[in-house]
């Protein structure tokens, strides 16, 4: 075990456990970046990215992140150093992706929209030495600036690197880094890096939309995160010939893994839409992509007319972050490809409904877990006790790739874990037995205080100690509203002073503590006072039927 897998912050999987994966394959000893540069020895000349601009190959594209880690490790990047990454879904994002894993140091899965509340307290947390930032002229949010003040704030950050930027001081252009370095140099410099990597060092941060408090880190190792992306890929039958798209976020653990990992580990072609409706189905038709993954968020693009002209040549649609409208489904068959339902998380576990499973079980559950060595129970919950199938409890589970802990978190691990490791997941699930025998899945709410807005996750009990910092605000309590679009947006309750309060005042608030746009509340209804449950909490069921009852009655919108 190297020095960085001691890290005491990192939650150990039980180490016979680690030894029984290695053994079966379900982990592997070969580091993430490496499994990547063997698929493209296997498959140099065939094209790994497609983007917007253009296009790579994979020969190019492992030559290129060769030359940008040695770069890196030139310019004293250490293994194990976490890297904050705030760019969008182009090429370039991935060439950062795999020199940084090359460079043996930790991308940190942040996000663009992220602002100083954010980014500060992930900083602060993992120790970012690092931050690479999209510097695309003209853009909205001048995100090298503010990459320059987090790194005042935080004396770790020591490194600022951009892509797509014209040159600016004290920056690095990524674009830049390494071009002159000799390809076998680079080469060398790299597999010195990854000899020194162990399965149970962290691969990768994820953030996670997290229960209580402040956002909780999510650790991902060699050993498991390249597998996890395998695994996917080959239940959806994915090889060297398919072209896959993913136009949510890369950076999420879906984007990463069941996008990029996923598709690289098997030679495919990765097409990287924005996340903007015409353009990416545009795009897919144009590079006729036949697997994809829509979040609930893009369930209206399938709905839309757009979606017959890339709909043409998909083969493989995979539905995610909420139930499927029967619509929705219906529509992906009517084009001819299989429909098929996932249920996943940035902690592990994923589940799939298999693409030769009944119509019935596909449309309704997000099936079994994807490898048969997930384990998972449904819990009563509060408790450890399990629920007879079809009941509806919490579901916990536990796996080759289901951390046994969040980074640096011992209190709040002791409530998310049970005794014997199992992850509550927060979610309400129930299980259907299959003819065959078979347990599949179905996801029937949550226990977890969150707001699902289009697969962006927005932690109730954060933003309302950021609502309470207002000096209007007496009491906030943050509920979801059911949104057409986006499947939920953020409705706040305030008990107020009297002062007048509306949703710009609070927006503006927001933004003067750096908290990032998608959590700011789209709707506020101020009220005399919050509706108590008998042991004094919060009522937000009665809020969510309260707000859920307004927009149906057709007395607001929900923007
Ligand atoms: P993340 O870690 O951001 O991917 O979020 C994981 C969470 O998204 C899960 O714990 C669920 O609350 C939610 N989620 C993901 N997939 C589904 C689904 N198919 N149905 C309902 N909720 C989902």
């Amino acid at each position: 075990m190297t020095g960085r897998s001691a890290d005491p912050r990192v939650v150990r999987y039980d180490e016979k456990r680690v030894e029984r994966y290695l053994r079966s394959g379900a982990w592997s000893d070969v580091p993430t970046a490496e499994r990547f540069h063997q698929a493209a020895v296997r498959h140099g000349d065939r094209t790994a990215v497609v983007d917007q601009h253009g296009s790579i190959t994979y020969a190019e594209l492992d030559l290129r992140t060769d030359q940008v880690a040695a770069a890196l490790v030139e310019g004293g990047l250490a293994p194990g150093d976490p890297v904050l990454f705030q760019l969008g879904n182009s090429i370039a994002t991935v060439v950062a992706w795999y020199a940084v894993l090359k460079a043996g140091a930790v991308p940190v899965a942040t996000l663009a929209g992220h602002r100083s509340h954010e980014i500060g307290h992930v900083a602060r947390q993992v120790g970012a030495v690092g931050h690479l930032v999209d510097a695309t002229p003209g853009a909205k949010f001048d995100l090298v600036a503010f990459a320059r003040e987090q790194a005042e704030l935080t004396p770790s950050l020591r490194y600022l690197w951009t892509v797509h930027g014209a040159e600016r001081d004290a920056t690095r252009r990524l674009e830049d880094l390494g071009t002159g370095i000799d390809p076998a140099t680079a080469r060398r410099v790299v597999e010195g890096v990854q000899a020194g990597l162990d399965p149970r060092d962290i691969a990768v941060f994820q953030l996670s939309g997290g229960t209580t408090g402040s956002p909780k880190i999510i650790p991902r190792l060699h050993g498991e995160y390249w597998n996890n992306g395998l695994a996917w890929g080959l239940a959806l039958g994915r090889t060297e010939s398919t072209v896959a798209a993913h136009a949510a976020p890369l950076l999420h653990n879906a984007g990463v893994s069941c996008g990029l990992h996923a598709t690289h580990a098997l030679g495919g072609c990765l097409v990287l839409p924005p996340p903007v409706k015409d353009v990416a189905l545009a795009l897919m038709a144009a590079h006729q992509v036949d697997d994809t993954l829509f979040g609930h968020g893009m369930f209206g693009w399938i709905l839309s007319e757009e979606y017959e002209a890339a709909a043409a040549h998909l083969r493989t649609v995979v539905l995610a972050g909420a139930k499927v409208p029967p619509e929705v489904f219906a529509r992906v068959e009517s084009f001819g490809a299989r429909a098929a339902q996932t249920f996943g998380m940035g902690e592990g576990l994923f589940t799939l409904t298999p693409l030769t499973a009944p119509r019935e079980l596909r449309a309704t559950t997000v099936g079994p877990p994807l490898t048969a060595d997930d384990e998972f129970r449904v819990l009563d919950p509060g408790s450890e006790r399990e629920l007879p199938d079809g009941e509806i409890g919490e579901l916990a589970c536990r796996g080759w790739y289901t951390i046994p802990g969040y980074f640096d978190a011992p209190e709040h691990n002791s409530r998310a874990f049970t005794s014997d490791g199992f992850y509550r997941t927060g979610d309400l699930a129930a299980v259907t037995v299959t003819a065959d025998g078979s347990r599949y899945l179905s996801i029937e709410g949550r226990i977890k205080d969150i707001v699902n807005r289009g697969g962006e996750k927005i932690n109730a009990e954060e933003l309302e100690q950021l609502l309470h910092r207002h000096d209007a605000v007496l009491e906030a309590a943050v509920v979801a509203m059911p949104d057409p679009v986006l499947g939920e947006r953020v409705c706040a309750y305030v008990v107020t002073t009297g002062a007048p309060l509306d949703v710009p005042a609070l927006r503006r608030h927001l933004e003067s503590l750096g908290v990032a746009k998608y959590k700011w509340p789209e709707r506020v209804e101020v009220v005399g006072g919050l509706p108590r449950t008998q042991v004094g909490k919060v009522d937000k069921r009665a809020l969510r039927d309260d707000i859920g009852a307004k927009l149906s009655a057709g007395t607001l919108s929900s923007r």
